[in-house]
């Protein structure tokens, strides 16, 4: 089983959720700021699944060991679908508190405010392989909670009454879009 995996990812929290969820199969994860490099690929897929390959193909060229790279973003269906793939960049001028916060205000009255994580990993080890984590919920009515990070504040998952950033970061982890997807992923590399 493999004991070590690059992330290709330079975000911290992402980093923690994965090593948190990882560490007890005895898997450690490396980041690539660990690695001191800051080079990214230019994310121009269309998909989760092809931003997800496009990153973990940039890392295992260079480094040629097990690669793991996920995509994931936030979809609401009021905003028909969007952000989607572009959750990182949407709204780029703003920060997230204001980002949340103008959501939030935009669907004031707004009825149906159901929305979906998603979270695509991509492994290349020998071969590629990709899993799949999707966590429906709703936007709430305002921003609350400091945890987490992102849309975290806004988006209360299916069957919760609170929102993500009022979590802390077990209770996210046990029903988390990404978690969802690394548990294929342990399923895989459990095989
Ligand atoms: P990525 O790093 O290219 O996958 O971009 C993911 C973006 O989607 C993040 O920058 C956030 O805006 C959003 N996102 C994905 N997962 C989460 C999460 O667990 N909480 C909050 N925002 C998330």
């Amino acid at each position: 089983m493999i004991k070590e995996i690059l992330l290709a990812s330079h975000n911290a929290h992402k980093k923690e959720e994965f090593q948190k969820i990882l560490k007890p199969y005895g898997i450690r994860v490396i980041g690539t700021d660990d690695l001191n490099d800051i080079r990214e690929p230019i994310e121009d897929g269309d998909s989760f699944k092809a931003n997800a390959y496009i990153k973990a193909k940039f890392y295992h060229d260079i480094y040629h060991m097990p690669v793991i790279a996920d995509d994931s973003g936030i979809s609401i269906d009021y905003l028909g679908g969007y952000p989607d793939i572009h959750s990182a960049r949407f709204l780029d001028h703003l920060d997230y508190e204001e980002k949340n916060k103008l959501i939030t205000k935009v669907m004031r009255d707004i009825k149906d405010r159901h929305a979906y994580y998603t979270c695509v990993i991509c492994l290349i080890d020998e071969d590629v392989h990709f899993f799949e984590g999707i966590l429906h919920g709703k936007i709430a009515d305002v921003p609350s909670g400091d945890n987490g990070f992102g849309y975290d504040p806004i988006f209360i998952p299916e069957g919760q009454d609170m929102t993500f950033a009022m979590m802390d970061s077990d209770m996210k982890n046990a029903i988390s879009h990404r978690s969802l997807a690394i548990k294929k992923l342990v399923d895989y590399l459990e095989r």
